[in-house]
């Protein structure tokens, strides 16, 4: 397996967040300001802002996509080399259906996902 896999559930919730900061925070601060102090410029930091805030959701958006069809690569990939093993540098072969790499030689089934190696 030498495809890198983009995995958006270790950063897509730190995406949101940056997001509502300026979707939510920065917004409501520069209204907020723009009230208190009457000054009119800063309702345009919260336009701005919104505006980055919805670019990095489109982003996020993007990734997710793209993620998705990597799955489905993945899958397809997955699916064509199930039960089977392929031989490491270190002596151990990796499972190419979960990519456990910890298959030793004489093992017929993969301790991790159960495959049976032809
Ligand atoms: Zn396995």
């Amino acid at each position: 397996m030498k495809m890198k896999k983009i995995n958006s559930i270790g950063y897509g919730h730190k995406i949101i967040a940056i997001s509502a900061v300026f979707l939510v925070a920065i917004p409501g601060i520069s209204y907020l300001f723009s009230y208190l102090l009457k000054v009119a410029g800063l309702l345009l930091i919260s336009k701005v802002s919104i505006a980055i805030g919805l670019l990095i959701l489109l982003f996020l958006f993007l990734l997710l996509k793209i993620e998705f069809h990597q799955d489905k690569k993945l899958e397809r990939y997955f699916e064509n080399n199930k039960n089977t093993r392929l031989l490491l540098h270190n002596g151990f072969y990796e499972c190419q259906a979960c990519g456990n790499r910890n298959v030793k030689q004489e093992q017929k089934r993969c301790d991790v996902c159960g495959s049976l190696f032809k």
